[in-house]
């Protein structure tokens, strides 16, 4: 297949940098680029340094993202604008989030050699802090720019060491305070749409054949209980016969059973739903021989469609009701946090699948189950699109992986979007 020679033959010039920023932030197994770190600005320093050798303008904004700029024909109409994040989760692996970032300088690399000049500006968006795995908020850079942090936000604790994550802005030289303003610090009438490509994380277009890249229809909303707690009564293991047992472990399995049972029937019908318990335990005084009085558990569910989350998150709620009743023991449910699905723009999809089609990549649609910074850019009223690229052994670990034709073929269908919708500009 000949999807787009001129991206193509950018492999060697992508690879590089992928292998600059990989050597300059390795971490045991994998990297680790913490969100508003030294590390992080040195890669958007990096970053800034290659993108001016092309040409590009480099600037940062008040949450300290970084912008690189190829300069259009005619300046006064809005950019179009491609990026992703910097950081990285911690030994975590080198193409998330700066896929989308190098998928930007590989279009910049490529107009550079064949003297294109983009009818408006494009523009390539550097974001801090994009993970929550060091502060416990995600999303930083991209809300900041928008005003959107709060003080509890700024006042979150690093985990492991004595420092906040005002703090840390502060320590790279911008105003943490500015960022909890509640309007946009950035101009968002200057831009046109924001595209992100980003690696699938998941296993569906890696186990395509043929179709390895993904247009993202949006990002799954979800309802999160952190601790669902089981009350039962702990007993002997050995000396207590079924009939007078409240086990906690035993309710909760049959409750996840159950809802498994559930949502798999959901999948027959159509439904978009993901249900997942990430995080169990047993009480402190756990021990081989004794029957569990105490069982914690999380629960995550996430849909495309608010409606199908809060009925499934409903039947969560009933089932545990019947299941504690049936066992005699109590299911004590803590606050829901919840976050709304964000789908894609109808505009910028159709423009993606359209230029698939020109660029001779085969596509799929498909959700986004991780959350991504396209989602809060999104909410802000910026049409907003995703190109997802296949990669191999998931992600948020070291040994994630991806190919560089994939990541090319992604970023051959972001070369025709821009210029596609370039040439109607003209
Ligand atoms: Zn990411």
């Amino acid at each position: 297949m000949s999807a787009r020679p001129d991206i193509f033959t950018a492999r060697r010039y992508a690879s590089s940098i992928f292998d600059a920023v990989g050597r300059m932030t390795a971490y045991h197994r994998g990297v680790k680029r913490q969100g508003y770190s030294d590390t992080e600005t040195d890669v958007l320093e990096y970053l800034a340094s290659t993108g001016q050798s092309l040409g590009m303008e480099a600037e940062y904004d008040r949450a300290g993202n970084l912008w690189l700029t190829v300069p259009g024909a005619d300046r006064s109409l809005p950019a179009l604008v491609t990026g992703s994040h910097a950081d990285s989760v911690p030994e975590g692996g080198n193409f998330d989030g700066l896929a989308g970032i190098i998928a930007g300088l590989v279009l910049a690399y490529s107009w550079h050699r064949r003297g294109y000049v983009p009818a408006r500006d494009f523009r390539v968006l550097c974001l801090r802090c994009e993970e929550n795995a060091f502060f416990g908020r995600a999303y930083v850079g991209s809300s900041g720019m928008l005003g959107l942090l709060t003080q509890d936000d700024l006042l979150l604790r690093h985990r492991t060491e004595d420092t906040t994550l005002g703090e840390a802005i502060s320590a790279c030289g911008f105003d943490s305070q500015l960022l909890t303003c509640g309007k946009p610090l950035i101009d968002i009438s200057k831009i046109a749409a924001f595209i992100e490509l980003h690696i699938e994380q998941g296993p569906v277009l890696d186990q395509e054949s043929e179709i390895r890249t993904g247009i993202v229809t949006g990002i799954r909303g979800s309802v999160l209980h952190k601790h669902i707690v089981c009350r039962g009564e702990t007993a002997h293991g050995g000396a207590v016969d079924y009939e007078y047992r409240r086990d906690a472990f035993m309710a909760s399995a049959v409750l996840a059973a159950e809802m498994e049972k559930h949502w798999t029937k959901w999948l027959e019908d159509g439904e978009d739903l993901v249900y997942t318990t990430g995080v169990a335990f047993t009480g402190e005084n756990a021990a081989y021989s004794a029957v569990p009085g105490e069982f914690t558990f999380s629960a995550d569910i996430r849909s495309l469609s608010a409606e199908t989350r809060d009925r499934f998150h409903e039947l969560l709620l009933a089932e545990a009701e019947r299941i504690g009743r049936e066992h005699r023991v109590e299911f004590l449910i803590d606050q829901p946090v919840y976050m709304v699905p964000t789908p894609t723009t109808d505009d910028v999809r159709r423009r993606l699948l359209q230029a698939a089609e020109r660029a001779n990549v085969p596509v799929r649609e498909l959700p986004s189950g991780a959350g991504h910074d396209a989602a809060v850019i999104a909410s802000a009223g910026i049409p907003t699109g995703m190109i997802f690229v296949a990669n191999q052994n998931g992600s948020h670990n070291p040994f994630e992986d991806m190919q560089m034709p994939d990541f090319l073929r992604g970023c051959a269908v972001l070369a025709q979007t821009i210029e596609d919708w370039d040439a109607e500009s003209v």
